[in-house]
């Protein structure tokens, strides 16, 4: 029992002074991605440098989804604003958790992505609820809002309403988000922290939209500066997840003070693969017929996906050489991709809390593989 006691001390040892080394000579930073307090807290203790990928998405589920609802619904500026006013304080508290959990180090947050239908009603349902409510003479059936959710029903909603086109479309939402990081940012500067928000716009596919998003998010700056007196300090970025973007980098570089390889969209818009869809339906096919011998999604298509994320490295340093750049997509924990990331010459990979400690270590080995051949 004792002898056991000691091996184990001394197996920790040994893994501690490997990760102790790997995170002497690694290059390439390493983040995770993280949606809460705790999980930050976890990501931290397992040796993050910060959060690469703050989803947004579960901070509009649960009780805030009807609110969401009422937002993307509102028939008025009236109802549309109270909406908003009753989520931003919800989304201030989020991230002064998030932002006091990764004090002193970089928060990258993601401002809303998923697709629409998401946070409305099953059209069917409402149908059938709503035909009821009118047989029974109810006084005022709801047809608005099943022609609101019909109009807005979509086909494809990978495809669809989703990334900065809910920002540009729906009116005050991305501002919402934005002065909720920003106030969260002002109350940690005050109680004596040191927050490092960067804002991430998803699924842009033309500098344009984030043009108008980072004019939104600078204005919104001003105003919560102006309000509480405090000097802030931010960054606001992109995700880089559409075809489009990689052939359009240099210019999206020109507005975007970072870059976040969204890899998994990235690699379903490049093969056109939906990733809700094919691993279940055909993958095993092709694995099977060698067309790849991993799934494209686990470990990074290095020739064709990579290539573009290579070409986005290069145009978007080319036009702006302090670009930071670095990945979230699941290929952020995976080996090999971060061996790929790593040689192309990002400066951090995102990934989950748990993989944190392999990523160091590949990010060691990649290292110390590089300095061997060079
Ligand atoms: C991505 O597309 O790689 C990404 C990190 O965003 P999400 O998976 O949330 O679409
Ligand atoms: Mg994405």
């Amino acid at each position: 029992m004792g002898d056991e006691t000691a091996e184990d001390d001394e197996l920790v040892r040994a893994v501690i002074a490997l990760m102790d080394h790997a995170d002497d000579v690694r290059r390439l930073g390493v983040r995770a991605n993280a949606d809460t307090p705790e999980d930050a807290a976890r990501a931290r203790r397992f040796g993050a440098q910060g959060i690469g990928l703050c989803r947004t998405e579960h901070m509009f589920l649960g009780d805030r989804r009807e609110l969401v609802e009422h937002l993307i619904l509102a028939e008025n500026p009236d109802e549309q604003r109270e909406a908003l006013d009753a989520l931003l304080p919800m989304q201030r508290d989020d991230f002064t958790g998030i932002l006091e959990a990764m004090d002193g180090l970089p928060v990258t947050i993601r401002l809303l992505d998923p697709p629409l239908h998401e946070f409305l009603p099953d059209y069917t349902q409402l149908a059938v609820r709503l035909a009821h409510e009118e047989e029974n003479h109810e006084d005022k059936p709801r047809t608005h809002k099943l022609l609101a959710v019909k109009r807005l029903h979509e086909e494809n909603p990978m495809l669809g309403l989703r990334g900065v086109r809910l920002g540009i479309v729906i009116p005050g939402l991305y501002t919402m988000q934005a002065r909720a990081i920003l106030e969260a940012t002002a109350a940690r500067t005050a109680a004596g922290g040191d927050p490092q928000p960067e804002i991430m716009i998803p699924l842009v596919g033309s500098p344009q939209e984030l043009e108008l998003m980072k004019a939104e998010i600078i204005g919104v700056a001003a105003e919560v500066e102006k309000e509480t007196g405090t000097k802030l300090t931010f960054k606001v970025g992109t995700m880089i997840e559409l075809p489009r973007a990689v052939t359009l980098a240099d210019q999206i570089a020109k507005v975007a003070e970072f870059f976040s390889f969204g890899t998994n969209d990235l690699t379903q818009m490049t093969w056109g693969f939906s990733r809700d869809d094919v691993e279940a339906s055909f993958f095993s096919t092709y694995l099977e017929k060698g067309i790849f011998p991993v799934s494209p999604f686990e470990s990074l298509d290095v020739e064709g996906v990579g290539l573009l994320v290579e070409h986005a490295v290069k145009a978007g340093r080319k036009a702006r050489p302090d670009l930071h750049l670095g990945v979230c997509g699941e290929h952020g924990g995976d080996p090999d991709s971060i061996h790929f990331f790593d040689e192309i010459g990002l400066d951090y990979v995102s990934c989950s809390p748990y993989r944190v400690p392999v990523a160091r270590l590949e990010a060691g080995r990649s290292a110390t593989a590089g300095s061997a051949s060079a």
